[in-house]
């Protein structure tokens, strides 16, 4: 299944709506949609082993270096079999900007070739068959189940994990990826939940960034359920930097 017909996939998964979620999930999806209706995953694969290759990658690296690195690498290896049978040495220095290399390289070969020898070179479907593959944790295989199958899950990367802390989906001092999930599976609708996952990480990089959050740029809808802004750490920062500035 390529890129574009995964995401056809996606809206009829997401009109069906699988679950409705709460009031503060469904008004967050709403905003977020309205903000950014085209979202789409920042990673640019086009089959879906490269999408598994790419998340990998991505680890303590940005997607436009991932996706810089991959046009080059996926020329180089066109297939997951050919990742699978790659001279571990040349594989390391085609993905070195990444960082993290050795392990980065070694856990892509390994997965490509469990790829091939267990599923037919074919990317399973289920979170279970997903975290047997090398380097595949939940985050991941949310990712590969939302965007390549249009099944339902909340991808808890950085992003997600602090907005959503800021928006009162948890306190803001939560940071373990797994409660994160499990958590926001059960407020975001389930229809809603991996546009709303590459929705969060627009936001992230445009609005509220980790350090300085532009909430005067902030839609209305997201202000005034913000926990964040109303324990007053937005207005002080934006209010000292004012200070700072005069
Ligand atoms: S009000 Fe500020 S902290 Fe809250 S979600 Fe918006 S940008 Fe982020």
């Amino acid at each position: 299944m390529s890129r574009k017909e995964a995401n056809k996939d996606i809206s009829r998964g997401a009109s069906a709506g699988v679950a409705e979620g709460t009031a503060r999930g469904r008004a967050v999806a709403a905003a977020l949609e309205e903000l950014y209706p085209g979202s789409v995953c920042t990673l640019d694969w086009h089959e879906p082993w490269q999408l598994l290759v790419m998340a990998r990658l991505s680890a303590q690296c940005t997607d436009a270096r991932v996706n810089e690195v991959c046009r080059d690498l996926f020329v180089r290896y066109p297939t997951a079999r050919s990742v699978a049978e790659a001279d571990i040495a040349e594989l390391e220095e085609a993905v070195r900007p990444c960082g993290l290399f050795r392990m980065k390289a070694a856990s892509i070969k390994a997965a490509c070739g469990m790829l091939i020898r267990d599923y037919g070179g074919k990317l399973p479907d289920s979170m279970e068959e997903l975290l047997r593959l090398p380097g595949v944790g939940r985050k991941i295989a949310n990712l590969i189940l939302g965007d390549v199958y249009g099944i339902p899950g909340i991808v808890a990367d950085t992003h997600c994990i602090r907005i959503c802390g800021r928006l009162g989906f948890y306190p803001e001092t939560l940071k373990d990826p797994e409660k994160v999930e499990r958590i926001l599976s059960d407020e975001i609708p389930a229809g809603y939940q991996t546009d709303t996952c590459h929705r969060l990480v627009d936001f992230g990089r445009d609005v509220c960034s980790a350090k300085n959050p532009g909430c005067d740029r902030c839609p209305a809808a997201l202000r005034e359920i913000c926990e964040h802004l109303k324990a007053g750490n937005a207005g002080e920062k934006q209010k000292s930097r004012k200070e700072t500035a005069e």
